[in-house]
């Protein structure tokens, strides 16, 4: 495996493999890497000649108050994974170098933004759409692969690329979750013994929506206030969003059915942590 710094060099290599007919997969992420993110990289090696992860750690996505400072790192053993995955290219730019004195170019959209995330997160997804785009430009992969673990960032790319004509396709991945339920995520290391216990109410609430959901219920209501009693059963949880949406759209819906996604964002102490489930998925499919 090659590891890469410069966009100069990235770029360099990803022209000449073009030109030669080589297919490039892309795998964008922040490191700390865990089983969700080398899924991801799986998916590329079978679909794609060449695979390319970057790990950045991109400082226009994270609010003010958020947690960018202390954002989990581990470059060694994140290269390590790669490697044994068979990584072609490990992608590490650096921050200064992506936004230079002067930088003003940001990619926002209107509406998909708004809800969810986009609300407790203001500039959030201006920010995953812009180092998106660019590292599109940069490595120039037929195709790329997100998580649909951050459900609204997969959404926002989808018509990004479709709004803008870029010219990668967008491949959406299962969830990859703990044996008991829980979302894999980088954040999860910030969870103490007790809360890593608490934090299963995610996926419990989920749990909860698609009972219901077998049980024939229709109203939204029903949905939301049975998965707000199941997270608001652990004392360290806070609520910061429990909707049903509509897949495409991401707007709430009230009458739920086979299109439902139920999503949810908890803090737990002092982390956040994100999950959602397509309710008419069968229960054995890991979404
Ligand atoms: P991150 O490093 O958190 O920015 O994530 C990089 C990519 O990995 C994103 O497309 C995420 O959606 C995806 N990802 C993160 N966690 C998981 C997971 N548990 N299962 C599947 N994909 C994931």
């Amino acid at each position: 495996m090659k590891t890469i710094a410069t966009i100069k060099e990235m770029n360099d290599w990803a022209k000449s493999h073009l030109l030669l007919g080589d297919s490039i997969g892309l795998v964008p992420t922040m490191g700390y890497l865990h089983e969700g993110h080398l899924s991801l990289v799986n998916k590329a090696r079978h679909e794609n000649d060449l695979v390319v992860t970057s790990i950045f750690v991109n400082p226009t996505q994270f609010g003010r108050n958020e947690d960018l400072s202390v954002y989990p790192r581990d470059p060694l053993g994140d290269s390590a994974k790669l490697e044994a995955a068979g990584v072609d290219v490990l992608f590490m730019p650096e921050a200064d170098k992506l936004y230079g004195a002067g930088y003003e170019t940001f990619v926002e959209l209107e509406r998909l933004p708004l809800p969810l995330c986009g609300k407790s997160r203001p500039g959030h997804f201006r920010g995953v759409a812009t180092i998106v785009l660019k590292l599109f430009n940069i490595v120039q992969p037929q195709r790329a692969y997100f998580g649909n673990k951050d459900y609204q960032q997969l959404q926002v790319i989808k018509k990004m690329v479709r709004d803008l004509n870029v010219n990668t396709g967008i491949i959406g991945c299962p969830i990859v979750r703990e044996t008991d339920g829980l979302a894999m995520s980088s954040r999860n290391s910030y969870l103490s013994t007790t809360e890593r216990k608490q934090a299963i109410c995610l996926y419990g609430a989920l749990m909860v929506a698609r009972r219901l959901f077998a049980s024939g219920e229709s109203d939204s209501k029903v949905y939301i206030q049975a998965m707000r009693d199941k997270v608001m059963a652990e004392p360290e949880a806070v609520v910061d969003y429990i909707s049903l949406v509509d897949r495409e759209t991401l707007e709430n819906i009230t009458i739920v059915s086979g299109d439902a996604l139920a999503v949810l964002a908890v803090k737990i102490g002092k982390t956040r942590l994100i999950d959602n489930m397509l309710l008419a998925e069968s229960a054995s499919k890991n979404q």
